[in-house]
């Protein structure tokens, strides 16, 4: 067998929907289940699928004498054979006759996977510049979602862009979080409603279950959350079909709360009240996973995370102005917030030395972060909480492939999609030489990579694939987690109360 890989789903009855774009842009619904690989880790395995998607991309090529971080560990130095789209040999020597990459002096990397992201517009293009060659979204346009599913499932299908695979609509509360960002969201009141809600979630193609839990106290902020009762009534529904049920917390209480009901991860640490032994311990017990995104945990402390990445030099004329404006942004710190960013930091390392997955997510655009860019600042304060840069490196790459079930991605190994980082220098002794970027491979094909670039015609194109405004919600995205604005609906118009007293 050539390759393992996902679960090709099938894509049974296809409903041809136009959607609202200037070009008349048809959307494929995946209205069959999507398996997609993305089931819930332990509850259901993913079938292990043959693939046929490498056939038609012809490339053949060596990386020599190269350092390798094969997503678990180090292998000092090896020669990588790359072969239509696959990963076909990793030491051994290398064919003659073949394009030869020199490798001596540098480092491969398994394409990194962001494990917190919120996908729109040409977010998936920007964090395929920056070597992120998939990114698990927790919650965007369910039918941009689809769209982007349909598209990388076909054989030459999305080269030129990370992988997508998301939450769709997240599970929230009437008026609670996720609902202020401009688009129309059902929300979920009571216990009973939940199987029927999570269903409706499958329909639409989700590849997990993300449910917000939290009440903004920790922000100093305040808005209406799930019961304890219903959020433990969706993570049983989730995992009841198969699901991975994540889990957004904003304190130590709503973490403590999320794993006593069951929930697979955690998408967030908390910053208000430290970890101790005995809530590490029942993480550990609950073997529930946990995605830091300490990049916006510290934008929420009032220092603007990204700040640093635009400075830096290996990837200063890569980010453009957009992105820049979101990396220099930061979460206003009110008087009444208890964020500390040294808080999340502890709590990571405790995490860790228990042996509880510890996954790489930025949780971009939020303010601070930026697509792609973002994951090389979270893997830098990854380092910072204590871990070893191959921890950190592999939480950016082997542990949300494989919590995630994403089995044909995030390690170095053969029969695994050539998705490659080659960079200068050795990330095991500087973490941030992830920057120093000498190529990407999506599927083993490079990718172009030009400086400071505008919006490309694909990516604006891209822009009109389901949501009536992507830049707005984008925008609203950019501007942070509920930043005291109540969304009001009026007409076809989202009024945002505090934003315009600012
Ligand atoms: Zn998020």
């Amino acid at each position: 067998m050539r390759e393992t890989g996902l679960q090709r789903p099938i894509i049974g009855g296809v409903a041809m929907r136009n959607m609202e774009s200037r070009t008349p842009l048809v959307i494929a619904l995946v209205l069959a289940v999507v398996g997609a690989g993305v089931a819930g880790a332990r509850q259901r395995p993913a079938p292990v699928a043959q693939s046929d998607a490498r056939e038609l991309v012809k490339t053949e090529f060596v990386i020599k004498d190269v350092r390798v971080f094969d997503g678990d560990r180090v292998i000092r130095r090896t020669n990588v054979l790359v072969r239509d789209g696959s990963i076909m040999r990793v030491g051994s020597a290398a064919p003659a006759g073949v394009e030869s990459i020199p490798g001596d002096g540098r480092t491969l990397l398994p394409g990194f996977i962001d494990a917190h992201t919120h996908a729109f517009g040409d977010a998936l293009t920007r964090a395929l510049m920056f070597g992120v060659t998939t990114e698990l979204d927790m919650f965007t346009d369910h039918r941009f979602a689809a769209f982007m599913r349909a598209e990388q499932l076909k054989p030459d299908g999305a080269l030129r862009r990370a992988d997508l695979f998301s939450a769709g609509t997240l599970v929230t509360a009437p008026k609670g979080h996720g609902t202020e960002y401009g688009m129309a969201i059902p929300t979920l009141a009571a216990a009973a409603e939940a199987p029927g809600f999570v269903d409706a979630r499958i329909a639409e193609g989700s590849d997990y279950i993300k449910i917000i839990y939290d009440d903004g106290a920790a922000l100093g902020l305040n808005f209406p959350t799930l019961d304890r009762d219903v959020l433990r009534a969706v993570i049983d529904a989730a995992k009841k079909r198969g699901k991975l049920a994540v889990v957004h917390i904003g304190s130590r209480q709503g973490a403590e709360d999320a794993i006593a009901a069951g929930a697979s991860g955690l998408v967030h640490i908390f910053a208000d009240v430290a970890a101790d032994a005995g809530f590490v311990r029942r993480v550990g017990t609950a073997r529930a996973f946990v995605t830091p995104t300490l990049s916006v945990i510290e934008s929420t402390t009032g220092v603007p995370s990204g700040a640093s990445l635009v400075k830096d030099l290996r990837l200063e004329p890569f980010i453009n102005r957009q992105e820049r404006t979101s990396l220099n942004g930061m979460f206003p710190k009110r008087a009444s917030s208890k964020q500390d960013l040294g808080v999340a930091l502890a709590a990571t390392k405790l995490l860790h030395e228990a042996k509880v997955p510890i996954l790489a997510g930025t949780d971009a655009p939020n303010p601070g972060t930026s697509h792609g860019s973002s994951l090389h600042r979270e893997v830098e304060l990854l380092v910072r909480a204590g871990l070893s840069p191959e921890a950190a490196l592999a939480a950016a790459t082997s542990v949300p492939a494989r919590v995630f079930s994403l089995k044909d991605r995030g390690r170095v190994a053969p029969g695994l999609r050539a998705d490659l980082v080659l960079v200068t220098g050795d990330p095991m002794r500087d973490i941030t030489a992830t920057r120093d970027i000498v190529a990407i491979w999506k599927r083993g094909v490079r990718v172009d990579r030009p400086k400071a670039p505008t919006e490309t015609a694909a990516a604006a194109a891209a822009t009109t694939t389901g949501l009536a405004n992507p830049r707005r919600v984008s925008r609203s995205f950019s501007m942070g987690w509920r930043s005291d604005r109540l969304c009001v609906r009026r007409g076809s118009t989202i009024r945002s109360r505090a934003s315009s007293s600012r």
